[in-house]
């Protein structure tokens, strides 16, 4: 398969670093690739980022047939762009292919695409620390059919999008709400798989949170609403007495890139860190025996959340003093460190473009 390139003939402005904010500007390339029966994955493309025309019966609009991964390009002081795990996220994103029941792709391939999207792209990779260029690979499903089957049709897509620092303000602990009215996802479903429904799902009590003014919604297993799974769009780490302790993945909660540097990270350290069922009521507990020393969210997005105040129907707490706990910060030092080449990455865990 050969990658075809079309340049753009007028480039867009770019602001200034301080001006980036999340997710609304777009590079002026992306890469496309299509999918039918006959021909498999074909026609992959990079070419001038534009609108996708369709029919108003194409089935991803009905259905939801649509998965997508979420990376970063970084730029380091040696003036490299360089990518934090990627083989992970093209690897999750043909398991979400899978269950999804669309087509796999070709892994290398692909990578190979988005560096050299990269390439064409560099002078978009904003420069400050903390900043960097978000990568969104989506697969849709095409076909103009309104009837309920897989789509014998789909579009591979990969558009770039330059980010501001998320702790603008500081790194800032935040309020979460565990919501006893709604579920994400419950096991044997999808909620470890990154598609487009989840996150639908996922709305109505994001708002709400929203409202109560909490930041982000800490979810339940969708069983008996009572073990914790994960937090808005992060996975989730409590530090309980001198044990780091996450969920473990049951099939419902979302197998994070982060989640699992922290995890390496703190057997590297030398951190006792347990992947095991946690009850919500173990934490309150914990609270209350003043062993509950931190939590912290992991994702792409943040790379570590601290949070700093858990609302469980009446009950509110306050993590520790409130403020950020040491061992959030230096997991975030250091994967921020890793991420913008100033500190050495674990055997494979960086990848220059
Ligand atoms: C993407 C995602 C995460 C975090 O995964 P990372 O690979 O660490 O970015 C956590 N939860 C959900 C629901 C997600 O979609």
């Amino acid at each position: 398969m050969e990658l075809t390139i079309s340049r753009a003939e007028t480039l867009k402005s770019r602001p200034e670093d301080s001006d980036l904010t999340f997710g609304t500007l777009f590079t002026d390339h992306m890469f496309n690739m299509d999918y039918n029966s006959e021909k498999g994955w074909h026609n992959p493309r990079i070419e001038p980022y534009t609108s996708i025309d369709m029919d108003p019966s194409t089935m991803v609009l009905h259905y939801g047939q649509a998965i997508f991964e979420g990376l970063k390009a970084y730029y380091t002081d040696t003036g490299n762009i360089q990518l934090f795990r990627p083989k992970e996220n093209f690897k999750r994103f043909n398991r979400s292919a899978r269950i999804m029941c669309i087509p796999e792709f070709d892994e290398d391939f692909a990578l190979n695409a988005l560096k050299k999207l990269l390439e064409i792209e560099k002078e978009w990779v904003p420069k400050t620390m903390g900043t960097s260029l978000y990568i969104r690979p989506t697969i849709i499903a095409t076909d103009p059919f309104i009837g309920v089957r897989a789509s014998h049709t789909y579009r591979f897509f990969i558009i770039l999008s330059p980010v501001g620092a998320y702790y603008k303000e500081g790194f800032n602990p935040v309020k979460i709400w565990v919501t006893k009215d709604h579920v994400r996802a419950v096991r044997g479903g999808v909620g470890h798989v990154k598609t487009a429904g989840n996150y639908a799902a996922s709305l109505l009590a994001g708002d709400k949170a929203q409202k109560a003014g909490y930041s982000q919604v800490l979810w339940l297993d969708g069983v008996e609403q009572k073990y914790v799974e994960e937090v808005g769009s992060m996975n989730i780490f409590f530090v309980i007495g001198d044990e780091l302790v996450t969920p473990m993945l049951s099939g419902s909660i979302l197998p994070g890139i982060t989640r699992d540097s922290v995890i390496a990270l703190a057997k590297e350290w030398g951190i006792k860190t347990t992947e095991r069922k946690i009850s919500i009521n173990e934490v309150f507990d914990a609270h209350k025996n003043g062993t509950l020393k931190e939590v912290f969210g992991t994702g792409t997005a943040a790379v570590v959340s601290p949070v700093g105040v858990i609302k469980y129907g009446e009950d509110i707490i306050t993590i520790g003093s409130g403020e950020v706990g040491q061992i959030s910060n230096r997991f975030f030092a250091a994967l921020s460190d890793i991420q913008y080449g100033k500190k050495e990455a674990p055997e494979g865990w960086i990848e220059k473009v």
